[in-house]
Parts: C-alpha cells; sequence; structure tokens
C-alpha cells in the first residue's frame, strides 16, 4: 500500500543531459520547497546550455514500468508533467491521473525548447487536450505553447487572456499563461476558470537575455507548493516569487544560456559564518 506523503511530489519529465532544464530543473525547485522529489523519465536528450543535440524519447513501456514502480511505493501528494514527448506517453500519464495516483496535477504542455527545437512529436498536442488537460488542477503554457494549443496568436496580455480563457472553453481547468517570452516586464495571466489575475514580475538580467530552464522550475515550484497544500493561487504567487529570485542569482555553467540558481543552505550559513 502507497503512503501518501505531504512533502512529496513527482516530475514526469524529459533529462537535460546539461543540468538546466528538464527534470533537473524540476528537482532542484522541489528541494528549495523543501519537498522530496521521485522523477519519471520521459526521454533523454542529449543538450547543454546552447542547444537541444537529440532526443530519444522513452517507449512508453519503459514509462509505464516507472510509474508503476513508485506508485506501487509512495503517492504524490501533487505530480508535475514537463516534456512527455510522444502521444503515447501521455496516455500512460492520463491512465495514472485518472486512477487518481498522481495526486494534485500540474501540467507544462512542452512543445518546444526557448532554443526552438521540437521537443513533442507530431499529434501529441491532441492527446494533451483530449487526455490530459482536463485532468489536471493548473496548465503553464507560454506565449508559445498557449497559441500552438488554440491558434490565438499571442503578442500581449490581453492576447494572453483570450488564449487562457480559449484553454479552458478546450479543457483546461485553470491556465497560467507566462509572459516571459513576450518583450517588457513578465506578467503571468492566471485564469482559474472564473477570475483573472496578473501576476506582474520585473525583468531581470536586460531586454534579449534568454535563460535557460524558466518554464521548468516554474511549474515545479509550483507544483511543490499545491503538495504542501498551499492552494492555487497561492502557490503560482509562491513559485513566481521562487523563480524570480532564482532568475536574479542566475549562474552561467556553459557558453550559452545562463540558468536560475539559488544558493544552497550549506553556502547560507557560510555567508553567515563568514
Ligand atoms: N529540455 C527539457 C527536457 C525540457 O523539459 C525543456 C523545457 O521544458 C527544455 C529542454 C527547454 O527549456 P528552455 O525552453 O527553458 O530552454
Amino acid at each position: 500500500m502507497a503512503k501518501r506523503g505531504a512533502d512529496i511530489a513527482l516530475t514526469i519529465a524529459g533529462s537535460d543531459s546539461g543540468g538546466g532544464a528538464g527534470l533537473q530543473a524540476d528537482l532542484r525547485a522541489f528541494g528549495h520547497v523543501g519537498v522530496y522529489g521521485m522523477s519519471v523519465v520521459t526521454a533523454i536528450t542529449a543538450q547543454n546550455t546552447s542547444a537541444v543535440i537529440e532526443i530519444f524519447p522513452a517507449p512508453a513501456k519503459q514509462v509505464r514500468s516507472q510509474l508503476s514502480a513508485v506508485l506501487s511505493d509512495m503517492e504524490p501528494a501533487a505530480t508535475k508533467t514537463g516534456m512527455l514527448a510522444t502521444a503515447e506517453i501521455v496516455k500512460e500519464v492520463a491512465f495514472q491521473a485518472k486512477a487518481r495516483r498522481l495526486g494534485r496535477l500540474v501540467v507544462d504542455p512542452v512543445l518546444g525548447s526557448t532554443s526552438g527545437q521540437a521537443l513533442a512529436e507530431e499529434g501529441l498536442e491532441r492527446e494533451l487536450v483530449t487526455e490530459l488537460l482536463p485532468l489536471a488542477e493548473l496548465i503553464t503554457p507560454n506565449t508559445r505553447e498557449a497559441a500552438r494549443l488554440t491558434g490565438v496568436e499571442i503578442s500581449n496580455t490581453e492576447d494572453a487572456r483570450e488564449a487562457a480563457l480559449a484553454l479552458t472553453e478546450m479543457s483546461a481547468r485553470a491556465v497560467c499563461v507566462t509572459g516571459g517570452h513576450l518583450p517588457g516586464d513578465p506578467v503571468d495571466i492566471l485564469f482559474d476558470g472564473r477570475n483573472f489575475y496578473e501576476l506582474t514580475g520585473r525583468r531581470l538580467g536586460g531586454a534579449g537575455i534568454r535563460f535557460h530552464g524558466t518554464g521548468c522550475f516554474f511549474s515545479a515550484a509550483i507544483t511543490a507548493y499545491l503538495a504542501r497544500g498551499m492552494d492555487l493561487r497561492g502557490s503560482v504567487e509562491a513559485g513566481k516569487r521562487l523563480v524570480e529570485a532564482a532568475i536574479a542569482k542566475a549562474i552561467a555553467p556553459g557558453s550559452g544560456m545562463p540558468v536560475p540558481w539559488l544558493k544552497a543552505a550549506s553556502d547560507e550559513t557560510e555567508d553567515q559564518t563568514a
């Protein structure tokens, strides 16, 4: 019998060999919120801070096996999905969500990378919309993903509101369209099915600087707060604060894009004792 752990969360996502995005970013975000993380790998990507070089989606059977291994032992209070790579994998995840084994569900409908590489096979969107989005407490598309899913062109916050509404009309229950890819200060639009909320942030790092892994980190942080029992709006607001703090302290581990980063607790202790 699986045990439900209040501070246990699961990510179902791709591996980024460069460590910046994907499940590596998710587990970092979980840890910062004090939540234990499990990870079911959907794809191996060969990538670094500049580019995604190659993608190897996992066979659906491998994903099923990982899910059954972790879910027979542990019961996540919340789960997030990131890169799901294939329509078959979407079906595996939807199966577990329908059986209510994933806890509170956040779906980050990852379709492509900031650097322009496709991270989902053709046709996956259809499966996402019909099978998985209706089961999620929240979905967190960026403006490009929201545009692809709805056909609404997004160049400002009004368009983002229209796309969020369209997504709920299609199947989602609540939507947070992240505004990081639009020019100017980033404004995220949260629509909980009834009300719109604008979450305004400050553009950090200057115009034109693109960070790698921000979307993954944000949706994972929200998931971790949900796992801790916070309500939806509070979790989104806290997730935004955490990702902004990590962008403010971003590091450049390679020659490409910088990565959101927060100091380890041990460094904080050293700072205090110095
Ligand atoms: N690699 C994986 C495995 C991802 O899940 C994602 C985004 O979700 C990316 C790369 C791309 O990250 P970014 O668009 O922040 O560069």
